[in-house]
């Protein structure tokens, strides 16, 4: 017999249950559909054991540091990566006996299996069928694993987390997020890492500011960065070695780990979205509306499957505002995708929020575009023989120097971006900045007391 709920999500990552829960707050009788863990990427292949690797690696760039501060330690440090993992890995699974137990508490009831609808309003998973006025698809993305010869020989980011052993020579094919992240962990923990580029400098959709400075600060902690290079073939030696190869003849040798990071693809395929009549493009994303509504009345898609920027805290805003819209009488809400702050967890950290310097350029025309650019040594490092400069930038427009667009890079601007956004989301002119008063000795005060402006090309 099918199953009637008032809301069916399929897919319980960070915002699947993020809208089931805020649904059932209103009194909705929810289900979540998983056919994995519970958590999705963020909590089970992403943000979460990112971090945690994240960490690990700062440590070791700390621990590099000990000396200029004059402790005396074993030089390397050891670093036993299983040990870590494992310690890691308890704490995810504590996560999901969380998530399992939240979904307890609201009383959402967990299916799990893979669904596939059989009708705009129904879902079967199992052989069971379930029913709902509203069907939220939250099932996220997974890494693109394009088909070329011996890509059998490499991992992505998946495997990244699967690895139980450090690899020792690493190929880190594209430099977009996950790329310039992991490849800059591997290289802090000691592993020789080559960073595979198709184009010119990393972070190719950041402010260009940011890409052409972790080129540099990569360069200089020894990442090898290999521009305008494409990968083609992956071949494994019979000592068990990779060699990749790229357009143009040119290859690496005596890799034990390739890693490709170029990009991820939504999950999209299983569901029979055509038994629905929800329509995909060529990529298999879901379009949506500022609502978040498909083509068809009563289905949404939240998160990475719907083509807007992939990232946690958009997927959980999207799909509260959703559920708010649906089930709390608050018609017009949904998500504001114009002020999205983000992080880059490289060595050291990316921040951005608002508009790069070209696009402001493009939008109100460079006579309208003012920007305050600043690059110096952090104290941190004024004792350290490795003096990683920080770089900052802000764009404004108009005469009231309206700031739209912040860039960072550095240490602590991934905690340091987060009260910045607040300020610029709510309107911030520059001299609001200049107005408030710098806490010293930090390396924040400086987007506070940024004095001349550069010239805008
Ligand atoms: P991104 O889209 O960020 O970057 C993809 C990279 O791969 C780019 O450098 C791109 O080059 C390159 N690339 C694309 N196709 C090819 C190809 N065929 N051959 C070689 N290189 C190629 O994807 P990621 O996989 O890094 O991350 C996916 C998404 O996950 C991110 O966009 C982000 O939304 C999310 N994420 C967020 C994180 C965070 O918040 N800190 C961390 C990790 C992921 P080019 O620049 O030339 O196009």
């Amino acid at each position: 017999m099918t199953q009637t709920f008032d809301l069916l999500v399929i897919g319980g990552g960070s915002g699947g249950i993020a809208t089931a829960v805020q649904a059932a707050q209103y009194g909705a009788k929810c289900a979540v559909i998983e056919m994995q863990q519970l958590g999705g990427t963020c909590v089970n292949l992403g943000c979460v054991p990112k971090k945690m690797m994240w960490y690990a690696s700062h440590i070791a760039e700390w621990l590099g540091k000990a000396e200029d501060y004059a402790f005396h330690l074993p030089h390397p440090p050891s670093f036993d990566w299983s040990q870590f993992v494992n310690r890691r890995q308890q704490y995810i699974e504590h996560l999901r006996t969380i998530y399992t137990k939240r979904l307890g508490t609201h009383r959402i009831h967990h299916i799990t299996g893979q669904a596939q609808f059989s009708d705009h309003r129904t879902v079967v998973v199992s052989g069971q069928s379930y029913t709902a006025p509203h069907i939220v698809i939250a099932t996220g993305s997974e890494p693109l694993m394009p088909a070329m010869p011996g890509i059998e020989h490499t991992i992505n980011s998946d495997g990244f987390f699967a690895l139980t052993k450090q690899p020792n020579n690493v190929v880190v094919v594209g430099g977009g997020y996950i790329g310039v992240e992991l490849a800059g962990m591997l290289n802090a923990l000691g592993s020789r890492v080559h960073l595979l580029l198709r184009h010119g400098n990393p972070l190719s959709r950041f402010d260009p500011m940011l890409g052409r400075c972790v080129y540099e600060l990569y360069q200089q902690q020894g990442i090898h960065l290999v521009c305008d290079h494409q990968a083609t073939e992956f071949h494994k030696t019979d000592q068990g070695l990779i060699t990749v190869h790229c357009a143009g003849g040119d290859c690496i040798t005596d890799i034990d780990c390739v890693l490709l990071a170029i990009g991820r693809k939504p999950r999209t395929q299983a569901l029979n979205l055509s038994a629905a009549g929800v329509s995909t493009d060529e990529r298999g994303v879901i379009p949506t509306d500022a609502y978040e509504n498909t083509n068809v009345s009563g289905i949404y898609a939240i998160g990475d499957v719907n083509g807007k920027p992939a990232l946690t805290p958009v997927a959980i805003a999207a799909g509260r505002h959703l559920a708010a819209r649906l089930f709390g009488n608050q018609t017009d809400a949904h998500l504001n995708y114009d002020w999205i702050p983000t992080v880059v967890f490289s060595h050291p950290p990316v921040g951005s929020v608002g508009l790069s310097e070209p696009r402001a350029i493009e939008l109100f025309g460079a006579d309208q575009v003012t920007v305050y650019e600043t690059q110096f040594t952090p104290l941190m490092d004024a004792l350290c023989s490795q003096k990683l400069s920080t770089h900052m930038k802000l764009v404004t427009t108009g005469d009231k120097q309206k700031v739209v667009g912040c860039h960072l890079v550095g240490y602590g601007v991934d905690e340091m971006l987060q009260g910045f956004a607040v300020a610029i989301q709510m309107g911030a002119c520059k001299s609001d900045f200049d107005q408030t008063l710098a806490i010293h000795p930090t390396s924040a005060e400086e987007l506070v007391t940024l004095k001349k402006p550069r010239e805008v090309s």
